[in-house]
């Protein structure tokens, strides 16, 4: 039983699944120069591709801001709200996502059956065990390689080709998304909040650091971000998962009320997926609808009609209708630079990639939100003689202190009253439940420090699975029409302590296609991780029979590093300009109109999913970062 290659549809959906190079770029040098680009009008219902002026990279913008996903699309909202005049450079294209997600397409209405087309491969969990990056080498027959998650028709233009973009050192399966909106398009909406638990956790096991900020501090700016993107959840009022402000929530099927009810005997809460999807609708965005239950995004990954968040139609196109807003996609940036009289950032360099072609661009104040590990290794290739171990780095703590999210126990089982009951509507929905951390809350666990969760779900779907009925044929379709519905499974999410040994830094020899050096990892699961892991199934099997489930399968095997795609740390906030790369502000404790508004700046990784509170903490910096823009501090 494999586990199921596209994440977010194993943990965040249904959790019913039958578990089932190099090439060097050319670079051609120029001074400020226009680039051209393109871009794309907007209408309800319709999007046009057209050729867009060039853009004016002759002036100085008040911020350049690197990269368009989560991160990216909050720092573009918010600083065009403050009235800045901003540059957005994203390295990857505009796709048009209707075109690729079509959320409602029927598996014979598509060539493949939804698959990838011929000539293309996508990595298996064992690919990425038994063989060593750069994962390219020995793929060489097919056209295409993509990661774990670009297994399919609708996000293979999503995701990165693996050999134009190599990375080396120990396994990793690190999921990238090149495009407007990175992997905001296809994230698997579940929306959590973290806690004191988590920004205090030294305080409470004396293990790392805390955050040098608190729930508090954060609070505030958590609740901008749900009013104006939309979260869908119910309150459960736990100290450790605090609530958000949410929209109409999903409702819990039969088998997730049963685990509910099960473990609540145990102090042990379930509650509806917390999806950052708007069910009501928001007045203030005309580029989003409200979601319309149709469990296309638990099915296949992406929301066409965007009720689920995604940073374009959520933050970047009503960012661009302020009219402070240049957008310059296919913009691969390769240096951020340094005024060499100041210290200070005042631009950076970017590659054509297409063209090849060599531009710089200039602005006030450098707002880096390429995701953890690109932004980490923008700022190590961002040398120059005031800064010669990379930008920011004054502390050597730059690609350190990386961690994320474990993945892998996971338990699946069935309701017996459930089988041989009529099929009911249950995938109508963009995810199924959530269980809560309950480890070293108000208990210390003897084997292992901080926590996990679990993401699963149950119920009928429109494609009946989750079951291992063998056969064909009446008796076979009998089998799949009698079980279907009445299986539910659920898989963790726990927290990987950040060390500072875990970390990544730049291979000197392996380039990618735009000859920019590589990313290198040294980065392996420790004895906690391995000791939480074990724990994870055997309090999965416990609750299931809690519950009254029949369990027909468990898995303690640990997926790869990068599972999660939660990819977090490399350039941690502090107070200590020693140990730290960014103050509470997120802004550079060396450079200080240089701001890193992406997972970088995390301290721990907690085990809640992070992109609500990446977003949370970016508005926090941009307002900070405009007012002392203003104030002419920066
Ligand atoms: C399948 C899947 C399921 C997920 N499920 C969840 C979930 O349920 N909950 C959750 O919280 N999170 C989830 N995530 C993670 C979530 O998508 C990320 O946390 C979030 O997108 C991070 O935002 P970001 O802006 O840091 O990075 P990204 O979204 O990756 O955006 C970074 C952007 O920067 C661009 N870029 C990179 N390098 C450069 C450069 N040198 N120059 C210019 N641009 C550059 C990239 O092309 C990209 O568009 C999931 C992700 C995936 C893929
Ligand atoms: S269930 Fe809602 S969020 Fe998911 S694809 Fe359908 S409309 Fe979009």
């Amino acid at each position: 039983m494999e586990p199921h290659r596209g994440r977010s549809l194993t943990t965040a959906g249904s959790g019913l699944e039958n578990h089932n190079g190099k090439t060097h770029g050319l670079l051609q040098r120029g001074g400020h120069q226009a680039a051209p680009s393109v871009t794309m009008c907007w209408r309800r219902g319709a999007r046009t591709l057209m050729s867009e002026p060039e853009i004016d990279l002759s002036k100085s913008y008040d911020a350049i801001v690197i990269g368009s996903g989560a991160a990216g699309g909050m720092a573009a909202h918010v600083l065009t709200g403050h009235g800045l005049q901003v540059l957005m450079l994203e390295a990857g294209k505009k796709l048009n996502i209707e075109q690729e997600l079509r959320s409602m397409e029927w598996p014979y209405d598509n060539a493949h059956r939804g698959g990838l087309p011929p000539g293309s491969h996508s990595l298996a969990l064992n690919e990425y065990t038994i063989r060593n990056p750069p994962y390219g080498a020995g793929f060489e027959k097919y056209k295409h390689l993509y990661n774990y998650v670009g297994d399919s028709d609708y996000v293979k233009n999503i995701v990165v080709d693996e050999r134009e973009n190599p990375f080396t050192g120990t396994n990793y399966a690190w999921v990238r998304a090149r495009c407007l909106g990175g992997k905001t398009n296809i994230w698997g909406r579940l929306a959590l909040r973290l806690s004191d638990y988590d920004f205090k956790g030294k305080s409470h096991d004396g293990y790392g650091e805390d955050w040098p900020l608190s729930y508090s501090d954060v609070a505030p700016y958590y609740d901008k971000v749900d009013l104006y993107l939309g979260i869908s959840g119910v309150p459960e009022n736990l100290p450790n998962l605090p609530d958000s402000l949410f929209q109409r929530p999903s409702k819990l099927n039969c088998a997730e009320v049963a685990l509910k009810q099960g473990i609540q005997k145990m102090g042990r809460t379930v509650t509806q997926y917390r999806a950052g999807v708007t069910t009501d609708g928001l007045k203030h965005n005309k580029y989003r609808s409200r979601c319309f239950s149709r469990g296309a995004c638990n099915r296949k990954g992406g929301c066409d009609i965007h009720a689920a968040f995604d940073s374009p139609t959520g933050l970047i196109y009503p960012a661009m209708d302020t009219g402070n807003l240049t957008l310059r996609t296919n913009a691969v940036v390769r240096e951020v630079t340094v005024d060499q009289q100041t210290g200070k950032a005042n631009g950076v360099h970017f590659i054509d990639s297409v063209t090849m072609k060599d531009y710089t661009a200039r602005a006030k104040v450098v707002v880096v939100a390429a995701s953890t590990l690109e932004s980490a290794r923008l700022l190590l290739l961002s040398k120059s003689r005031l800064h010669p171990n990379g930008l920011g780095n004054s502390s050597g703590h730059v690609g350190h202190n990386f961690c994320e999210h474990l993945m892998g126990p996971r338990v699946f089982g069935q309701m017996k009253d459930l089988v041989g009951k009529a099929p009911t509507l249950d995938d109508g929905k963009p995810g199924g439940f959530y269980l809560a951390r309950f480890r070293n809350l108000s208990e210390r666990h003897p084997k292992f420090i901080r926590g996990y969760g679990f993401e699963g779900g149950s119920g009928s779907s429109m494609f009946p699975k989750g079951t291992d009925a063998k056969g064909f044929g009446a008796s076979f379709k009998e089998e799949i029409r009698n079980n279907q519905g009445s299986h539910i499974g659920m898989g963790a999410f726990g927290e990987v302590l950040a060390r500072y040994e875990n970390y990544v830094d730049l291979d000197p020899h392996v380039k990618d296609k735009w000859g920019m050096p590589a990313l290198r990892f040294h980065y392996r699961f420790g004895e906690n991780e391995k000791r939480m892991a074990e724990d994870m199934v055997e309090t999965a099997q416990e609750m299931f029979e809690a519950s009254g489930f029949k369990i027909l399968h468990t898995s303690g095997r640990i997926l790869t590093e990068g599972w999660s795609i939660h990819e977090l740390g490399t350039a941690r906030m502090g107070n200590d300009p020693k140990t730290s790369v960014l103050n509470p502000f997120q802004q550079s404790h060396d450079v200080k109109n240089l701001f890193v508004v992406d997972g970088a700046g995390f301290v721990s990784a907690s085990c809640h999913n992070p992109t609500w509170t990446i977003m949370a903490l970016c508005w926090r910096s941009c307002d900070y970062l405009a007012e002392q823009l203003s104030k002419g501090n920066l």
